[in-house]
C-alpha cells in the first residue's frame, strides 16, 4: 500500500488533510513551528510510519500530539508508532483497545492480507483521557476535544481547530458509505449528530474519517438518516412495523440497513448496556 494515497490538502491555515487509499481514510495533521498534532494513526506500525514520513511534505517532521477520534483499530493501532508522544482520546477508548476490547481479532478477520503487519501490533491506547472534553495546546495551537455522547461506538470524539473552521468527526459522520453501526449506539446517535450539528455553521470544513471532506451538508443529512433509522427500530419494537418493512423505509440501501435496524432493537430490548 506504500505511496497509494493522494497529496496533503490544506483545509485551513496550518491543517492538512491526507486521504489514504486504504478505507478512504482521512488522517488530519494540524501544523505550526514545524511540529503536528495527529488525528488517527492508521491500521498497522507502516501505515502509521506512511503518516510520519508523509509529515515531511508539510514541513512537520516533529509530531507533538496524538489523538484518537475513537478506540477502532483502523484508528489507533498505529499509536505505537509515534511514542513517546502523549495520545489523547476519550477515556472509554482504553477498553475498546484492551485485549478484552476484540480490535485485533476484527482487525485479522477484516483483513487478511495483512496478517504478519498486525501481528506486530501491540495495543497502546490513549493514556491522556477525558470523559467529557479537553484542550490540547502545542506550539502556538489549541485544539479542543469533545465527547458529545454515544454514536458509532462509546468514545467517539469530535476534533475542533481553535481559528480554524475545521471540525473532525472521526467516524460518527461518514461520506460516501453508510456509518458503521456493529459497535453503535444508534438510540443515542441522533442526539449526538444534533450536537455535533450545532457546532457548525455554513463556513464549517467538516473532516469524516473516511470519504470526502464536506460541509454542514453531510452532518444535516446523516443526522436525518439516524433519526429516520431510530424511528423506524421503536415502530418495530411497537409491533407497527416488521423489519422488512423497515428495511425497504430505512434511509440506507437494502444491503446495509438491516444492521442499524437490528442494533436499534438490541438497544431498545436492553441488550446492549
Ligand atoms: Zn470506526
Amino acid at each position: 500500500m506504500g505511496g497509494m494515497t493522494e497529496p496533503w490538502t490544506e483545509v485551513a491555515d496550518g491543517v492538512f488533510v491526507r486521504r489514504y487509499r486504504f478505507f478512504a481514510q482521512n488522517i488530519v495533521a494540524v501544523v505550526d513551528r514545524g511540529e503536528a498534532l495527529v488525528v488517527d494513526t492508521r491500521s498497522t506500525y507502516a501505515q502509521a510510519r506512511e503518516i510520519c514520513s508523509d509529515l515531511r511534505a508539510i514541513g512537520a517532521p516533529r509530531v507533538a500530539a496524538v489523538v484518537n477520534t475513537h478506540g477502532h483499530y483502523d484508528h489507533a493501532f498505529g499509536n505505537r508508532v509515534f511514542r513517546p508522544v502523549p495520545i489523547w482520546g476519550h477515556e472509554r477508548a482504553v477498553a475498546m483497545l484492551s485485549p478484552a476490547g476484540g480490535q485485533h481479532e476484527l482487525a485479522v478477520s477484516d483483513l487478511p492480507g495483512l496478517t504478519a503487519e498486525l501481528a506486530e501490533v501491540e495495543l497502546d491506547p490513549p493514556d491522556r483521557v477525558f470523559a467529557v472534553s479537553a484542550t490540547v495546546e502545542f506550539a502556538g495551537r489549541r485544539v479542543h476535544l469533545s465527547h458529545l455522547g454515544r454514536g458509532h461506538t462509546d468514545n467517539d470524539i469530535v476534533v475542533a481547530v481553535e481559528g480554524s473552521p475545521v471540525l473532525v468527526v472521526g467516524d460518527l459522520f461518514e461520506n460516501g458509505a453508510t456509518p458503521y453501526f456493529g459497535d453503535g449506539f444508534p438510540l443515542d446517535w441522533p442526539a449526538t449528530a444534533d450536537a455535533i450539528l450545532r457546532l457548525a455553521d455554513g463556513a464549517t470544513v467538516v473532516v469524516p474519517g473516511h470519504g470526502d471532506i464536506d460541509g454542514r451538508a453531510l452532518l444535516t443529512r446523516q443526522a436525518g438518516e439516524f433519526a429516520a433509522n431510530a424511528a423506524l427500530a421503536r415502530r418495530i419494537h411497537a409491533g407497527d412495523l416488521d423489519l422488512e418493512a423497515a428495511i425497504a423505509a430505512s434511509p440506507y440501501p437494502a444491503e446495509a440497513a438491516r444492521e442499524p435496524l437490528e442494533r436499534a432493537l438490541a438497544q431498545l430490548r436492553g441488550n446492549l448496556d
